[in-house]
């Protein structure tokens, strides 16, 4: 984002607006986060503003400072699509296509409103009017502190903007574990820490909340765990009939697929999640290193992310799923083996 843009955007900002901010589908973290913290930012300065998201989130969620304030645009379309329409800025974050909002992205199209995109996954689409695109950045989140701190208020930061930043940096940098957490992801933290963000309430929150259910289920899942040593690869599947034993709800299988990742010697790891209603099996991935799980499921499986987390889906059968993953492996075996 260069100094003219920031220029103009101030001055964007210099005057109340009707600001809409969106998430991604199933929203994780970092998009309540990162969409709630810049709700709250916003409001400081009298613009009207409101998070509609394209659908339900978590419940280890669900108590982020202005979770009440949130719409969800499967249950509340026409309200969200007015709002969408009449908006004078649409600010879209923690992805990088329209896709990525179900039917909501053909609204966002067709609104006049500047669009502002804010976000780390790579290859960003081009509808936005104003792009801060860095796939270096550990989280959403990160980026919105420092899109604070261009816009020369970082000292403005209240306890409920830090709380929601520090709880997106926090769960997409795996507790700042991941390659992507920097000195400046710490720095950043600290600042965050210092203007009100409560460290231990908010990791409680979001993983000391788990179900007995939830945990039985993680049971399951590390009962169907695979491996196949050779080619450095660990699978997790989890059937319908096998969520619904344990009685499943939203974000009960977040973090699963990570438990493959934490195997001696596995750089590629993969969970297959059937979902009966919707008729696919929804796939996500993790590597370590250079093997780009982004390419993987940008070839094999309508999706994408980054380099060491990625999502995508298939029409298949969860069996036939699983065996086309697995009859795909081979011709990575160098990749995954160097
Ligand atoms: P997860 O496996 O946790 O659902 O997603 C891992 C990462 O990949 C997240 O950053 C998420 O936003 C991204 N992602 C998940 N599904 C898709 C998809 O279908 N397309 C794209 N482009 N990114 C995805
Ligand atoms: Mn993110």
């Amino acid at each position: 984002m260069t100094t003219a843009e920031i220029t103009q955007i101030q001055a964007l900002l210099s005057s109340p607006k009707q600001i809409v901010i969106v998430p991604h589908k199933n929203p994780d973290g970092d998009a309540m986060g990162s969409t709630l913290a810049l709700y709250h930012y916003l409001k400081m300065y009298n613009h009207n503003v409101l998070v509609i998201a394209p659908n339900e989130y978590p419940h280890f969620l669900k108590w982020l400072p202005g979770d009440d304030t949130v719409l969800k645009h499967d249950s509340n379309t026409k309200q969200c699509n007015t709002l969408l329409l009449e908006a004078d800025l649409i600010f879209t974050l923690d992805f990088n296509a329209l896709h990525r909002v179900g039917a909501m992205g053909d609204v966002i199209k067709e609104s006049e409103a500047i669009k502002l995109m804010i976000d780390h996954h790579q290859q960003p689409d081009d509808y936005a009017k104003y792009v801060f695109s860095d796939v270096s950045m550990s989280s959403t989140c990160e980026m919105v502190y420092r899109f604070i701190e261009m816009l020369g208020n970082e000292d403005k930061i209240s306890s409920e903007i830090a709380t929601c930043l520090y709880t997106g940096i926090m769960t997409d940098t795996g507790s700042f574990r991941f390659p992507s957490t920097t000195s400046k992801t710490h720095f950043i933290i600290g600042k965050l820490i210092e203007s009100g963000a409560n460290n231990a309430e908010i990791h409680n929150n979001i993983y000391d909340t788990n179900s007995y259910e939830k945990l039985q289920l993680l049971g399951c899942a590390l009962s169907n765990l695979k491996v196949i040593p050779e080619l450095r690869t660990a699978f997790i599947t989890l059937s319908q009939d096998e969520l619904n034993q344990f009685d499943f709800k939203k974000g009960d299988t977040e973090g699963f697929v990570n438990y493959g990742l934490s195997l001696n010697n596995i750089i590629f790891a993969a969970i297959f999640i059937e979902h009966k209603q919707e008729n696919i099996i929804k796939i996500s991935l993790r590597s370590k290193g250079n093997f780009s799980v982004n390419e993987f499921s940008r070839q094999y499986f309508e999706g994408g992310g980054h380099t060491n987390a990625a999502g995508g889906k298939s029409d298949l059968s969860l069996n036939e799923t699983v065996e086309k993953f697995i009859s795909i492996l081979p011709s990575h075996k160098k990749e995954l083996t160097a």
